[in-house]
């Protein structure tokens, strides 16, 4: 009765809201502390805020389908043309308007062992079939093997990777895209890029622009503090843009996301200090795991990867820390006995801290 290709899909588990803590464990909203889906603990930024409460007018407005305002932001930030930008309604978007330009049942997307969650659902909904490297790092070598062997249609390099944190160098990523057979389309989401310090790792779109076959993706959602608005973007040439434009619905973000991304972008102090904040926050995830034992995964994002012996259950772990308040992401359906910890303010994480101590 449905498209077959669903019944191999497993829907997406998103981070636990806030809400439902409330609502099973009776613990007052002011009291739960959310760590689990990488969203900026300061907010967003103020002027988001003023210019949201000046325009509520345009709730009522269709927004402009040219977004011409937010890709002009992109366009001065990234140094690339207006017309190497497309828009969706977060990162996820696009994914799914590159799985509409590339796949169908024959194709074929390459991944490394341990990344993000909606490559292969959106693979899935087109029948494709997924091939992995064995690594949850991105290990070039293993992606130049798999392309050879595979030829696949998509190649997914996440740097920083989510779930686990960990970045990939920017040569790295050149050679895969070098290796990539000109009918591929080479994906580089960049959802974390804001948080990259070292030049060896940060990757710009302009990098990308050369190539043919390579798309970079980045989004407001994560240290620009915007994940409620759903603003992502997609940066490649003009090619693969007025593709993806062909699969686009109208008006796919709306007029106060707009609003917001353009504000945001106006606002690079309040970014600088986000990162800062993370930056002094991590050490202290460093820290305290160094000083109780655990593995972790050293990372370039603003979440951290804990690894647990085979004394810990990550599952057990993560549930006793929710009813207790503190929501994290368990990371068992990535068959990992670890869990994902976004870093929060300084109040935060000493709670976290705090609880899980007794937990392991
Ligand atoms: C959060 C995230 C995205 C998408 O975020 P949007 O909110 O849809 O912009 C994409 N890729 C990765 C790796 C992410 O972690």
């Amino acid at each position: 009765m449905f498209n077959e290709y669903l019944k191999d899909i497993k829907t997406y588990e998103a981070g636990k809201p806030i809400e439902l803590v409330v609502r099973e464990f009776g613990i007052e909203p002011q009291n739960v502390v959310k760590l689990a889906s990488n969203e900026n603990p300061l907010g967003c930024s103020p002027r988001v805020k003023e210019a949201i409460a000046k325009n509520t007018h345009l709730a009522s407005l269709y927004p402009d389908d040219s977004m011409y305002e937010l890709k002009e932001a992109l366009s001065k930030r990234f140094g690339v043309n207006e017309k190497n930008i497309i828009i969706g309604a977060g990162s996820d978007q696009i994914l799914e308007f590159i799985s509409h330009i590339k796949l169908n049942r024959t194709s074929k997307i390459l991944r490394s062992a341990v990344t993000f969650a909606m490559y292969d659902i959106y693979a899935k909904q087109f029948g494709a079939q997924i091939v992995t490297t064995p690594s949850y790092r991105h290990i070039a070598s293993e992606f130049i093997e798999k392309i050879n062997a595979q030829n696949p249609d998509i190649i997914y390099i996440c740097t920083p990777n989510n779930p686990t944190g960990d970045a990939s160098k920017k040569e790295d990523v050149l050679a895969i895209i070098e290796a990539a057979p000109k009918e591929s389309l080479v994906v580089v989401d960049c959802a974390y890029m804001e948080y990259v310090e070292d030049k060896a790792y940060k990757l710009e779109p302009k990098d990308f622009l050369n190539y043919d076959n390579v798309i970079y993706l980045g989004t407001f959602s994560k240290a620009y503090g915007l994940g409620g608005m759903r603003v992502g973007y997609g940066i490649a040439n003009e090619n693969i843009i007025n593709m993806l434009y062909k699969v686009r619905p109208p008006f796919n973000i709306t007029s106060l996301s707009l609003l917001a991304a353009v504000e945001a972008s106006k606002d690079e102090a309040f970014v600088q200090k986000s990162v800062a904040l993370n930056r002094q926050e991590m050490h202290r995830y460093i820290e305290f795991a160094k000083k109780n034992g655990l593995e972790f995964i050293e990372s370039s994002t603003n979440f951290i990867t804990y690894l647990f012996d085979e004394k810990h259950d990550s599952s057990k772990i993560a549930n006793s820390l929710m009813r207790q308040g503190i929501i994290i992401r368990d990371l068992a359906s990535y068959a990992l006995n670890a869990v994902r910890i976004t870093i929060g303010t300084k109040e935060q994480n000493d709670k976290l801290f705090e609880v899980l101590a007794k937990e392991i």
